[in-house]
């Protein structure tokens, strides 16, 4: 499929996710439920960046199949290979070779401000430069693509800053190239996980897996933390502080939230019976996805060539943009030596 096809003068956006094996719930909830929407609007290019990945611990052995266990989540969740790319990062090695050239533009002071590399780094007794340079990929990983939008999560707010800069510092050095991509907000901000008390994350076990079968799905949802308030059955419940009602926001046909927030609030229904409709609710969004993800898993060749497909379109884009890069850097000097001796 060539960029033209998919691009059909619309804005390009682009978004990346962690190869961190099978999705869940706060990956659909905080980012893939609004890629879905996104492919119809915009010329969408969504990436895997396993380069991200290495900046933190993991596994060499087990991260291609954490790659593919992501590639099968996309496309279950419904990113469909006619309306969006998807590839993995690593597959485009113009990103990393974008992001060396930005270090040249990218204050160091401005590095250190991030608040997830102060975070991270407060955490750890010798820091990765990996861990401070992460921002520069991520600029790279957009401007490449001359991406108009980004569609993120407001803990990513303060890095879209950062590459907005990168790229009025580099235009400002090298002439005018790179846009200056905007944010699209309206996922649904900061997901707290089933024990209340942190974001979700596979690693924490607050989530419940994209691919859950519905019993799965129960055994997560009943451990998840309700109104501190509610101790016994029969104390009346406040669903304006409970995680567990945020959900149903989301899950449960909105017809029926009323009736929940007042069964809440009278003490009419116990939390495990709310929690019993919850864990309904995420089983059939989530039929859909184990149904296409047994699709792609019995065909991994397909999963492959869509990866392939993705990447190649990425690439001739990323191309284009390179000879760009290096022509107003002064690295295509053989064309620019005008008949000078050619050392090669
Ligand atoms: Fe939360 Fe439902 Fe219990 Fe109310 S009844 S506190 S909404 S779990």
């Amino acid at each position: 499929m060539s960029s033209q096809q998919l691009n059909n003068g619309k804005r390009r956006v682009f978004s990346g996710v962690q190869p961190s094996g099978e999705a869940h719930l706060g990956n659909y909830l905080g980012a893939f439920r609004q890629w879905v929407t996104l492919q119809d609007t915009y010329d969408c290019l969504f990436c895997i960046v396993d380069q991200h990945a290495i900046t933190g611990q993991y596994d060499p052995e087990i991260l291609p199949k954490r790659i593919f266990d992501m590639a099968v989540s996309l496309l279950a969740v419904g990113l469909d290979p006619e309306r969006c790319s998807i590839f993995v990062q690593s597959e485009v090695p113009e990103h990393t070779e974008l992001a060396w050239l930005f270090n040249a533009v990218t204050p160091v002071g401005e590095l250190e401000r991030m608040t997830q590399f102060k975070d991270k780094s407060s955490r750890l007794e010798s820091i990765p430069a990996g861990i401070l340079n992460y921002p520069i990929l991520q600029a790279a990983d957009i401007l490449i693509y001359q991406a108009e939008a980004v569609p993120v999560g407001e803990d990513q707010l303060q890095h879209l800053e950062l590459s907005r800069e990168i790229a009025r510092k580099w235009n400002a050095q090298y002439g005018e190239l790179f846009p200056e991509p905007q944010a699209i907000l309206g996922g649904t901000g900061r997901i707290m996980g089933l024990d209340g008390d942190a974001k979700m994350s596979k690693s924490l076990g607050n989530t419940v897996g994209i691919l859950a079968e519905p019993e799965e799905v129960w055994t997560q949802v009943r451990t998840a933390v309700t109104d501190p308030q509610r101790i016994r059955k029969d104390d009346p419940g406040r669903p304006e502080v409970c995680n567990v009602y945020s959900l149903h926001e989301f899950f449960t046909d909105s017809g029926e939230l009323p009736d929940i927030a007042e069964k809440c609030r009278t003490a009419q229904r116990g939390c495990v019976d709310c929690k019993k409709i919850l864990a309904e609710s995420i089983a059939t969004e989530f039929q859909p996805f184990r149904e296409r993800a047994t699709h792609y898993r019995d065909k991994p060749e397909l999963v492959l060539d869509i990866l392939d497909q993705g990447a190649k379109r990425a690439g001739s884009i990323a191309r284009g943009t390179m000879e760009k890069v290096r022509e107003r850097m002064g690295m295509d000097w053989r064309k620019t030596l005008d008949g000078g001796p050619n050392p090669a």
